[in-house]
């Protein structure tokens, strides 16, 4: 295991921080090297399951690198924010929005398809494994040349730099109190994302294009697709890079037995991608859901302020018009009932127990596609 340290610029005299990442295996740029897989945990700073799983992976990528049984390439990055894990106020941590600028810190990854295009899109031919590589070498330097002036640019450059030459790309996140579930894409979905939902367990697997907003995973993934419409047939591009967003769970979820059984579920993965060996060989697991639009998972919303009291647990299948939740206005004891907008699964919600009005307060996924514009939450 190798271990780097990337320092960020300060957007204050004296101010330090910086970036460590674990490095496991070869280079995947090495003829004959398995495939390179970066993994991130909590770039929400607040979002402390996947933290620990990344604690779980460390040591256990140590002993399989240590064995020899590493493949591929493997990255880890095992706390992504380092500017949002400081932001506390008043005891609450604050990991999701940037202070200075109200950023969310998991939006406004630049979009490189058009910066890939001016570098090397008058080289490439008819050979698409050929493709991938330059388009991998016109990313690394196209991410390279990103301006950076203040922390915040410099971490998500910092970041994006060490994951967009990647085959696997793995943001891990955890949602208020939620099913264990993952976001992707539409192209990644055949390009590994079933392996992946398959390997974890996961309940929902949401799929879009571009759901707006720039999240790190679609700035590795969606430029793939994107590239391979803008330069035609002749110029054959792959889905080279599987990358999702996944949510371990919910912010309470972080123990030993939860983190070791996702540790191992990613591995189980990365061995059948061939970046690990693990030894015995672990088994295919089953399916266990068929993916569902992300336009489709429904988010309710208070109507105003109050207690908030759920009917209804994560995990259960809801009909349209089934009772969620109440918001209950503690002064006049006006109760608003909140019902499953469609037929689905009430797959995530909120972890707070008093909301304000606006709030977006739990979701359920749908089978079709309903919503329109931007799919990403603030
Ligand atoms: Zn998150």
């Amino acid at each position: 295991m190798r271990t780097e340290h990337h320092p960020l610029l300060p957007s204050t005299p004296g101010a330090r921080h910086e970036l460590v990442s674990l490095h496991f295996g070869t280079s995947h740029a090495r003829p004959g090297a398995g495939p390179k897989v970066y993994i991130q945990a909590s770039l929400h700073a607040d979002e402390v399951p996947s933290m620990l799983v990344a604690h779980h992976l460390r040591s256990r990528l140590a002993a399989l690198d240590a064995a020899g049984q590493v493949t591929g390439e493997v990255v880890l990055v095992p706390a992504a924010n380092p500017l949002g894990m400081g932001q506390w106020m008043l005891r609450s941590p604050q990991g999701r929005f940037e202070w200075g600028s109200g950023e969310n810190f998991n939006r406004q990854f630049t979009d490189l398809t058009s910066a890939v295009i001016e570098r090397c899109g008058d080289k490439l031919g008819a050979d698409a494994q050929a493709n991938v590589a330059l388009v991998r070498t016109a990313l690394r330097g196209a991410v390279a040349a990103l301006p950076a002036t203040t922390s915040l640019e410099h971490l998500r450059r910092t970041l994006l730099g060490m994951a967009v030459d990647a085959d696997v790309v793995l943001d891990l996140h955890c949602d208020g109190e939620a099913l264990l579930h993952l976001y992707s894409t539409h192209a990644g979905w055949d390009a590994g994302g079933e392996l992946l939902t398959r390997c974890l367990g996961a309940e929902v697997a949401l799929l879009a294009g571009r759901s707006g907003g720039d999240p790190f995973d679609e700035a590795c993934s969606m430029l793939w697709p994107d590239l391979a419409e803008r330069l035609g047939p002749a110029k054959p591009v792959p889905p080279a890079c599987l990358a999702a967003t996944i949510e371990l769970r919910g912010e309470g979820d972080v123990a030993h037995g939860l983190a070791e059984r996702d540790a191992d579920a990613i591995l189980v993965y990365l061995h059948h991608r061939g970046a690990i060996r693990l030894d015995p060989a672990p088994a295919l697991p089953p399916t266990v859901c068929e993916p569902t639009p992300l336009a489709g998972s429904m988010p309710l919303h208070a109507p105003h302020g109050g207690v908030l009291v759920f009917l209804c647990e994560v995990g259960q299948r809801v009909c349209t018009g089934e009772p969620l939740a109440e918001i209950i206005d503690p002064i006049t004891g006006a109760t608003s009932v909140l019902t499953s907008p469609v037929d689905g699964l009430f797959f995530a919600r909120e972890r707070k127990r008093f909301a304000v009005a606006g709030m977006p307060i739990g979701k359920v996924a749908g089978r079709e596609a309903l919503r329109q514009g931007s799919l990403l939450s603030a």
